[in-house]
């Protein structure tokens, strides 16, 4: 912990920095659009952008338009209300009834077909505008009743608003993780998750758990995530190279997998992975298919004595507070198997529940991406 202490912190700014704010409104991002019909915006997920014009799916659109779709002899029909546009796979042309379309409103793009909304509606017997404000373009028929641009856009604003209130008011989960057990105190902490009735995540040394099966059993019996935090944590002998950090890490996997018969493929790796993990090593984790979590709050219970338990209590507070505050949905706290831990862990899940945080374990089926090398795929 302590020797990257620095880069640790450095790369968790970064992190908070670049993590997205939720609860923005849909609409700051210039680049979207969305699509109205009459008075509904249409939850469309495929609308873009292509050469300056709006475009969406052809066999996504089709569906709330209650339009028909039909592929025969290499050609694509769109039927809706006596209208029929036919697209020509091979020569790629569009025509409305007879007439050949000008430009291209339909265009191919990663494989799907994307058709001008505008075009779409106009050879359909819709009217169709653009709404700035909502950046929206609505379609719409004037022998079908419908509100105006104003109060439909008015109506969509305050949807937004109410979906950005919701989203704001949802608190974060809290992922408490123990590293360097299992020893005496991993038992302590275990109990008190037991006791208030929620589970955590524990990072275990191959070299503890050959001396403490039981405690790697019990921690598992009660439901809580254990993963791999290297054979030795010894630092010169993990990173030496890709094979020794893989067969590292790998190895205590493989242990708790033997003990408990649980799914092992989350793991920490010591002293977090800035500036440790080589690229090279990254594709190894990659490779044999596990996940790598460094944390979003240091505790720092490594400094404290039992005595300065309260210091840790304040720093997960305040760790957590702040990336909350940052919309960071997903908080992982990082502390250890050790007794000052032991002594404010019950005053931690007090103060979390109190604030109305979800206390969660690891669950590879939910999993979040929470190293600082920011990859994607660990
Ligand atoms: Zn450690």
């Amino acid at each position: 912990m302590k020797k990257s202490i620095f880069f640790a912190t450095f790369a968790l700014f970064l992190c908070l920095l670049f993590t997205a704010v939720p609860g923005g409104a849909s609409a700051k991002n210039k680049s979207l659009r969305y699509v109205g019909l009459h008075d509904r915006l249409l939850p469309l997920e495929s609308v873009r952008v292509i050469d300056g014009d709006t475009k969406v799916a052809i066999d996504e659109i089709v569906i709330p338009l209650h339009a028909s779709l039909e592929k025969k002899d290499g050609q694509l029909f769109i039927t809706k209300n006596g209208h029929k546009i036919t697209y020509d796979l091979a020569s790629k042309k569009t025509t409305s009834g007879k007439d050949p379309a000008k430009g291209m409103p339909i265009v191919e793009v990663d494989g799907k077909l994307f058709i001008s909304v505008r075009y779409l509606a106009k050879e359909t017997g819709f009217q169709v505008d653009y709404l700035p404000g909502i950046q929206t373009v609505r379609m719409y028929r004037t022998d079908y009743q419908h509100v105006s641009h104003p109060a439909f856009e008015y109506y969509v604003k305050s949807q937004w608003k109410k979906k950005q209130a919701v989203a704001a008011s949802k608190k974060a989960n809290v992922y408490l993780t123990f590293d360097d057990g299992p020893n005496a105190y991993t038992m302590k902490n275990k109990n008190t998750l037991r006791k208030y009735n929620v589970q955590g995540t524990f990072f275990f040394l191959g070299k503890h758990m050959k001396k403490h099966e039981d405690i790697v059993i019990s921690v598992s019996m009660d439901g809580n995530y254990i993963g791999s935090h290297s054979m030795t944590h010894d630092v010169t002998s993990i990173y030496k190279s890709p094979q020794s950090f893989i067969d590292e890490m790998s190895g205590a996997a493989k242990m708790i997998q033997d003990i408990t018969g649980e799914d092992a493929r989350l793991l920490r790796v010591p002293y977090g992975s800035i500036p440790h993990v080589t690229p090279t090593m990254r594709e190894e984790l990659n490779k044999n298919g596990y996940k790598m979590w460094d944390w979003s709050v240091d505790s720092n219970d490594w400094r404290y004595t039992d005595q300065q338990a309260n210091e840790i209590i304040k720093n997960v507070q305040n760790g957590v507070k702040k990336a909350d505050g940052l919309g960071n949905r997903d908080i992982v706290v990082l502390m250890h198997d050790r007794s000052a831990t032991s002594k404010a862990l019950p005053e931690i899940i007090k103060w979390l529940q109190k604030e109305g945080y979800e206390i969660k374990k690891y669950e590879p089926e939910q999993h979040s991406v929470v190293n600082f090398l920011h990859d994607k795929n660990l």
